[in-house]
């Protein structure tokens, strides 16, 4: 610490010192653990977290009372694999991210961040795993913004960069690799376990709250041992391992290692999809629907995804809600994009409870959250939301989100974004958080 800087105390949001307390008159209230929904119920929020819930919960005097009793209310979503600080678009780069990331600096696209970010929380998202191509850890600098309190956001989970064997993801030009730019820093090389680990070290430092590897993107990938090296090197500060996986070996090696989840399902079959059921390893798999404007998917190549997706549920593979969202489709939001994909959970015949359950205590077990955000449980940080009609019966529902609460604030009602309330000129939260 430098001298003469003193620790500065925590203090609450401004806005959140008058009302302290809120009452939601919730008029169904949606339990995905259960997959029940129970009438007329209150749910008390006091400050950031929800202090009571029930039927006959009394609403002291003076506290703020938001009406939702024509509205199901149930508990945030998850979306467990987005880019918010990358979004490739059809001009001028014609969908071709490398492009992306030639033209746009990570400062740009730290405020694309945050826009994503907003976009996604209007949504419905209240969680949102930001799992790398974030530039130079713009993805950082988003969740420090909306934890220390500068702007409304999801919760992030958020990945730094992504660590691969030499070249990451891409093919760069020996130019590029050599010189380390233009597509850096999209990946952090790592070919020998001191690079590893120090790999590893430079995420945790820079604000990582989950490490994302590429497994298998080049067919010099990492061996299961040198994934259990990295299983090890982060759980030393709290972290799990996220594998991007392509290929049946490379799944194997994931899967062997005891990875903590695995993005993407191309590569996944019954064989994995069994030995991913017995050892627990969450699938945030990404199963892109048809019909999205510059990103075709034949009709093969849908079927072999809604098969798989299938085939992971009837295996009982623990499922996330995951997109992999990072570009522009015309006259959607970064959130509406995502809720898109909800198509191919109903094409696979997946029912809609086990869908809701993937989008949210699933969402909050991949993220770590399940002990103080996600449900709505006394003691639990306040992130509500609510739709017109049910989405048990119809998931069509989430499209249509008219209240979201994050933290305990108002950030949308009746349909509309509110977010004045999240807007502060300094960290009220701390500065200290990182
Ligand atoms: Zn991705």
């Amino acid at each position: 610490m430098l001298a003469g800087v003193r620790p500065i105390a925590q203090t609450p949001a401004a806005s959140q010192t008058a009302p302290v307390i809120t009452a939601i008159r919730a008029g169904r209230l949606l339990d995905p653990e259960t997959g029940t929904v129970l009438t007329n119920q209150v749910i008390l929020v006091e400050g950031r977290r929800i202090r009571e819930v029930g039927p006959t919960v009394a609403i002291p005097p003076g506290a703020q009372v938001i009406d939702l009793s024509q509205l199901t209310v149930m508990p945030g979503l998850v979306e467990a694999h987005n880019h918010l600080a990358l979004t490739y678009k059809p001009v001028p780069e014609n969908n071709v991210y490398y492009y992306t990331y030639v033209q746009e600096s990570t400062a740009l696209r730290a405020i694309q961040a945050a826009s994503n970010g907003i976009q996604m929380l209007a949504a419905g998202f209240t969680i949102v795993r930001d799992m790398g191509n974030n530039g130079n850890y713009a993805d950082t600098a988003l969740r420090q913004a909306i934890e220390q309190g500068w702007i409304p956001g999801p919760t992030i989970i958020n990945s730094g960069i992504i660590i691969g064997g030499m070249g990451g993801q891409f093919f760069p030009t020996p130019e590029m690799a050599k010189d380390h730019n233009i597509v850096y820093p999209e990946y952090l090389d790592a070919d020998t376990p001191d690079e590893i680990v120090k790999a590893i070290r430079q995420n945790v430092l820079f604000g990582a709250k989950v490490i994302k590897i590429c497994v298998d993107c080049k067919p010099y990938g990492y061996t299961a041992d040198e994934i259990r090296l990295f299983i090890r090197e982060s759980a030393k500060s709290g972290m799990k391992v996220e594998g991007h996986v392509q290929t049946p070996a490379g799944a194997k090696n994931a899967i062997d290692a005891g990875i903590w989840s695995i993005a993407h399902s191309g590569a996944l079959n019954d064989e994995m999809h069994k030995l991913m059921a017995q050892k627990g390893i969450w699938r945030a798999g990404t199963e892109t629907p048809p019909g999205l404007a510059g990103h075709p998917v034949s009709p093969e190549a849908y079927r072999r995804t809604v098969d798989g997706l299938k085939n992971a549920y009837a295996n009982k593979v623990p499922l996330t809600f995951s997109t992999d969202a990072d570009y522009w489709v015309e006259g959607k939001t970064r959130g509406e994009l995502c809720l898109e994909f909800l198509r191919v959970w109903a094409d696979a015949g997946i029912p809609n409870a086990d869908t809701l359950r993937a989008m949210t205590i699933n969402g909050y077990k991949v993220s770590e959250t399940e002990t103080t955000r996600g449900p709505i449980k006394a003691g639990y940080f306040a992130d509500v939301i609510a739709v017109p009609g049910n989405p048990l019966e119809d998931l069509n529902a989430l499209k249509n989100v008219q209240f979201v609460m994050k933290d305990g604030q108002v950030f949308k009602k009746d349909g509309v974004m509110t977010p004045a309330a999240f807007f502060h000129a300094g960290p009220v939260n701390g500065w200290r958080i990182r």
